[in-house]
């Protein structure tokens, strides 16, 4: 599907939307639609019409970017062009995305306009990833599980949560990442209980296990895998944590198929932990769609109504985090298919010791 494409998908809903325009200011909404990879756009579409516009700065590079719509080049602000392009198409009601402005910018925007709020409208376009969209997202991943392999030989005694976490960064733009798709977390041993542990000077010992949860970004497409290995035997309870973590994600893995609800997904991994009777150790959500952004829709969480189009990629992460001792998450992408789910990581989910 070409930007040309998605822009008819998204300028189809107007109507329901009761909207003359659409105004997307969400950055990677605006990539999506335009294939524009700067930091700074809007886009303003119309049932015929679209106009691109960016600051100076990007002239050049929307030039090759957004070769097909008329681009608008600002120096300062965006709302008088706003507003000088929506009456030049002539309309007055103006969808826009409630999660894309500020208050500030709110006010800007309604001289003279009528401005329709939205939800989540070409993020659910988004939802579902064409076959190179998938490419990207394997290919990020395949990046990322390189790097957690060159990373795991490199493991030893002494190094530093901070050193594991710039290993593994290093590692993954060796590896041919653009970039990285998040702050990498790399905890070792207690501090492996914070599900979003900063790394910290802490240095490796005997008998810590180590959580790593990282990601790669190809082509704007972002990967995310946690792994949780053992530098040496870890205490047997972590071990049995360890197990009921791998058999819940396996069971979230299975229940995810076509037509599945966000919520039931997260109940069937839930309940593993639960009935292991570590239910209050398990504080998070199971996962999330990933894509242009890392965290996107649809989401697995307790009592979520997203249902799961074939093609949408999202993550099962769960994990149990006791204070004191550690902790263990295991998370893989994996793709809705017609048969049911595709794993995207190529990296054991077996307890690695080290
Ligand atoms: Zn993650
Ligand atoms: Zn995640």
């Amino acid at each position: 599907m070409n930007h040309a494409e998605r822009r008819s998908r998204l300028a189809e809903r107007l109507v329901a939307l009761e909207a003359e325009a659409f105004l997307v200011t969400r950055l990677p909404n605006v990539r999506y639609l335009t294939g524009f990879t700067g930091s700074n756009a809007q886009l303003l579409l119309a049932v015929d019409r679209a106009f691109f516009f960016t600051d100076g700065r990007y002239a050049e590079q929307s030039a090759h970017e957004v070769p097909d719509l008329r681009r608008e080049i600002y120096t300062a602000e965006f709302a008088p062009v706003f507003h000088r392009l929506r009456r030049e198409l002539g309309v007055g009601r103006v969808a826009f995305e409630s999660a894309g402005v500020t208050y500030k910018t709110y006010l800007s925007l309604q001289d003279g306009s009528e401005l329709v709020p939205t939800t989540e409208e070409v993020e659910r376009l988004r939802w579902v990833k064409t076959a190179e969209e998938i490419g990207h997202l394997e290919a990020a991943q395949s990046r990322a599980d390189d790097a957690f392999d060159d990373v795991t030989a490199r493991l030893a005694e002494g190094m530093t949560e901070l050193e594991a976490a710039l290993e593994l960064d290093t590692a993954m733009r060796r590896a041919g990442a653009e970039g990285l798709a998040f702050d990498t977390i790399v905890a070792f041993g207690e501090n492996a209980a914070e599900p979003h542990h900063h790394p910290t000077p802490r240095p490796l010992r005997r008998g810590d296990v180590v959580k790593m949860d990282f990601g790669c970004v190809v082509a704007g497409y972002h990967s995310d895998m946690t792994r949780t290995v053992a530098f040496g035997r870890p205490d047997p309870r972590l071990e049995e944590i360890y197990e009921v973590v791998r058999r819940a994600q396996q069971a979230g893995v299975d229940a995810v198929r076509v037509g599945a609800g966000g919520g039931e997904v997260d109940k069937v991994a839930r309940d593993v932990i639960a009935e292991a009777g570590y239910g209050e150790h398990y504080t998070h959500s199971l996962g999330h769609g990933v894509g242009l952004e890392v965290h996107e829709g649809p989401t697995l969480r307790s009592g979520g109504k997203d249902l799961l189009p074939e093609h949408a990629v999202v993550t099962v992460e769960p994990g149990i985090y006791v204070g004191g001792l550690g902790g263990v998450r295991i998370e893989d992408m994996v793709e809705v298919t017609a048969e049911g789910s595709r794993v995207l990581p190529r990296t054991t989910k077996d307890l690695v010791v080290l």
